[in-house]
């Protein structure tokens, strides 16, 4: 029709809880003329994106890069039909939401995009947890890192990183726990350290729990209700004494294996 594409904005959701959103993102959602949204966006963040068309493209951890061309493509599709088009994303949209694909792809067919962040899995479980990731004295770095391989890449090395640093955070290895653990204590991470996996962060009925590198396998019989973050530091051993102490209703319930303390709040 000769007139100009629109703009795709490229939008962090947050890690779940609804107000967990920047002002930025929710007047984009207001405006919205088409909004595509993973899988996990809260019903009531898409619903502030009152009058746009919105498509579920969710899919469930990289599974299927054939999926993420057909995304890219709708992007593409959405900004040749309207002014304002969002992408919402989990999180931040520039930690493992495959956010490059789609602006490499936005970029190639010539279309306006900007990234509106979010905040992402690991500072909202850090937040729960009133844990901070670092800390003088005991951690000044924190390593972001996934062992999950998307399909027809190469892997990388996604320990080294992680063996080297303070904090670590995991995202999308709560199912690979026993061979995160074996990795970095063959790496020389000590089986002592501290270990938090943290479920639904920012959620009601989040859930986490208080383990050991040594006995972190054991996480693997536990069953997940919602995606679950892993951060491991010697930053937990103390803080995360102290802010339990301060929770009133805190109790920490054995789970069968008797290593494995999974806290409730
Ligand atoms: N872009 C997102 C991450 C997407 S990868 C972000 O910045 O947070 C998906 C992984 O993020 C999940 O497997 C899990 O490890 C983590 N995650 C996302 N939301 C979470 C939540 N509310 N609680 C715990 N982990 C979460």
């Amino acid at each position: 029709m000769g007139t100009r594409p629109g703009k795709v904005f490229l939008v962090g959701a947050g890690p779940g809880a609804p107000d967990l959103l920047t002002v930025r993102a929710a007047r984009l959602l207001a405006a919205a003329d088409i909004v595509f949204h993973d899988a996990l966006v809260h019903p009531e963040t898409l619903a502030l994106a009152e009058r746009a068309e919105k498509v579920a493209v969710g899919k469930r951890c990289g599974r299927n890069s054939t999926v993420q061309v057909f995304i890219n493509k709708r992007l593409v599709d959405a900004a040749r039909k309207h002014a304002v088009v969002v992408r919402l994303k989990g999180g931040d949209p520039m930690l493992f939401g495959r956010a490059q694909e789609e602006i490499d792809a936005l970029r190639a067919a010539g279309i306006e995009f900007e990234v509106v962040p979010g905040i992402t899995a690991a500072l909202a479980a850090a937040a729960d947890l009133g844990v901070s990731l670092t800390r003088r004295g005991v951690s000044r770095n924190v390593a972001f890192a996934t062992p999950r391989v998307g399909d027809g890449q190469a892997a990388s090395d996604w320990a080294e990183p992680l063996a080297t640093a303070d904090t670590g955070a995991i995202y999308m290895g709560a199912g690979e726990a026993a061979a995160i653990a074996a990795t970095l204590i063959a790496r020389g991470k000590p089986a002592s350290l501290p270990v938090v996996a943290v479920e639904n962060a920012s959620l009601p009925g989040s859930r986490r729990w208080l383990t050991t590198l040594g006995d972190l396998p054991a996480l693997a019989e536990e069953a997940f209700n919602g995606p679950v973050m892993l951060l491991f530091g010697e930053v937990f051993a103390t803080a995360l004494a102290a802010a339990d102490a301060n929770r009133v209703r805190a109790r920490f319930l054995e789970t069968a294996q008797a290593h494995l303390l999974r806290v409730a709040v």
